[in-house]
């Protein structure tokens, strides 16, 4: 029996999440006639897959789906492609005799460090005058919460979490430099980082944003990973990060960083004072239009009220540029796994995708019945217009479905930012660009429609809808957004922020 077609491919992996994808394709003896919806679809995927698969047979099935679904959380996790040619799809075979049985899969072989590679590296965190944890989404995924919190209790190193790595420890612990993050990067000298790649996220570990004489002890479970642009192939240790982090603890056992009278601890304490308050101050000024700051922070009060962040009750979804970067900081995270992002490519469009995985893993038929009701959570999705727009219909998904999920649509009436702060401007600019084509007063591509009624999808779909524009409609609509049973698709109309310069 052959497996069919297979294609391996390796470490290619965005976000490093196991997914497996199962998709039905033309007949087999079909193929290169120009079948039905005919493509490629092995050579399509394959560059962003660690595996590919195309059962030759229905007895081939099984086997390959365990290869698949192996591959998919064993070693570095990531996506795995299963193509079904119709004729396979709708064939027949006789069970058991013809399809051979599969075994359970056994949780993946873990591995730890050289022990004197660990003496090393605790030497190392020892001398440094400045040292800094980061701590990625490989750290939540692998669950390794309890031992990084150990570790940072036990050392009061302070620490970094990656976008997705937030919760891993508590965004309100003493030693969180999230709110000093440039000042951190420019001034460490020794970044022990547990499951987050040195890529744009973080810089590449480069200057001019991370100390040119930093040195970076990647903690991988994927070798090719360790040495990668700014990090050091010699320090670096190939495990899994719930290995390794016990094993460092026990090494350091007893030393704790000096963080109150350091001077790197000293640098952190007045960034994070100075831009703690910029932040409130920006969150607490009323703005009409409502500008992000303020709108998040209207949000952020009603959605604690029902359940504060220590209760851990709520999801974040983000995308968007700004929506997604300062919604970040405003939204506090006190346990792992409790906020998506767009991520390592920065995919707009996977937003409502992921609210609705994000749904039925804390709140699907598989959840509740393995631990109840208790841990339902509400689903947030913090989106901007425009990346709203590439998935918004699956808040009809949503609706049949019957998932409550709460959508925020930052309405600014562009990409980035607008082009007018009146529909009388936009109309002219409309015209404008209609007229005698661009120009300065014309629209830009990147413009979307003037206010657009976001809400009324929610409504078209079953759900329900709000349109707001002041402090007072977003504080009722988030109120009611939160306790209803159907997906809430609240527009909120903010600042356009023409004229602004393009930051992301
Ligand atoms: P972030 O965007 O949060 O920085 P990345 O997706 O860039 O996160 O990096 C996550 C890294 O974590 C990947 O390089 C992956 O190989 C690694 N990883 C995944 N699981 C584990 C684990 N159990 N132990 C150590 N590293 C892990």
């Amino acid at each position: 029996m052959t497996n069919g077609l297979v294609t391996k491919v390796g470490n290619a992996s965005a976000n490093a999440f196991p997914l497996l994808l199962l998709a039905g394709s033309s007949e087999t003896h079909l193929v290169t006639k120009g079948a039905f919806q005919e493509l490629d679809a092995i050579s399509l995927l394959a560059p962003h897959c660690k595996l590919v698969v195309r059962p030759s047979s229905i007895e081939a099935i099984a086997p390959a789906m365990r290869s698949v679904y192996r591959h998919s959380f064993y070693g570095r996790p990531g996506t795995t492609f299963i193509d079904l040619p119709a004729d396979i799809i709708q064939g027949t075979a006789k069970l058991p005799e013809e399809v051979p049985d599969t075994n359970m899969l056994p949780h993946p072989p873990k591995t730890g460090a050289d022990e004197n590679k660990i003496l090393e590296i605790a030497r190392l965190l020892k001398a440094a005058k400045a040292p800094l944890i980061v701590i990625g989404k490989g750290a939540a995924y692998a669950q390794a919460e309890s031992s990084i919190r150990g570790l940072i209790d036990r050392t009061s190193i302070p620490f970094l979490p990656s976008p997705m790595g937030k919760g891993v420890v508590a965004d309100s612990h003493a030693t969180n430099t999230a709110s000093a993050r440039s000042t951190a990067l420019r001034h460490v000298d020794v970044v022990l980082m547990l499951g987050a790649r040195l890529n744009w996220i973080f810089h590449f570990g480069e200057p001019p944003k991370w100390n040119p004489k930093a040195r970076f002890i990647q903690v991988d479970i994927c070798a090719e990973e360790v040495g990668s642009n700014g990090g050091d192939a010699e320090l670096g240790i190939v495990g899994d990060v719930n290995i390794v982090v016990p094993q460092l603890i026990d090494c350091l056992s007893g030393w704790r960083y000096d963080l109150s009278t350091s001077e790197f601890g000293r640098e952190l304490s007045k960034a994070k004072a100075k831009n703690e308050a910029k932040a409130s101050a920006a969150a607490s000024r009323a703005t009409l239009p409502l500008s992000y700051s303020h709108a998040f922070a209207v949000i952020k009060s009603v959605l604690h009220s029902f359940s504060p962040p220590d209760a851990g009750g709520i999801v974040y979804v983000s995308e968007g540029a700004n929506t997604m970067d300062i919604s970040r900081s405003a939204f506090p995270v006190e346990h792992p796994r409790l906020r998506l992002d767009a991520g390592t490519y920065a995919t707009m469009g996977v937003g409502l995708g992921y609210a609705i995985a994000a749904h039925e893993a804390y709140n699907g038929h598989a959840a509740e019945a393995s631990s109840g009701p208790a841990r339902r959570k509400k689903v947030v999705a913090l989106e901007g217009d425009s990346a709203f727009g590439f998935s918004a219909m699956e808040v009809e998904t949503m609706a049949r479905y019957k998932m409550d999920i709460l959508i925020f649509v930052m309405n600014n009436s562009g990409v980035y930012h607008g082009d007018a702060e009146s529909e009388e401007e936009w109309l002219r600019r409309q015209a404008k660009s209609l007229g005698d084509g661009a120009g300065e007063k014309s629209l830009r591509s990147t413009s979307l429609g003037w206010q657009t009624g976001y809400e009324k999808i929610a409504e078209a779909c079953g759900g329900r809808g709000f349109l707001v524009r002041t402090a007072d409609e977003l504080e009722k609509a988030t109120r009611e957004g939160f306790k209803s049973r159907v997906p809430v698709v609240v527009n909120v109309i903010i600042e356009s922020g023409a004229g602004a310069k393009l930051v992301s």
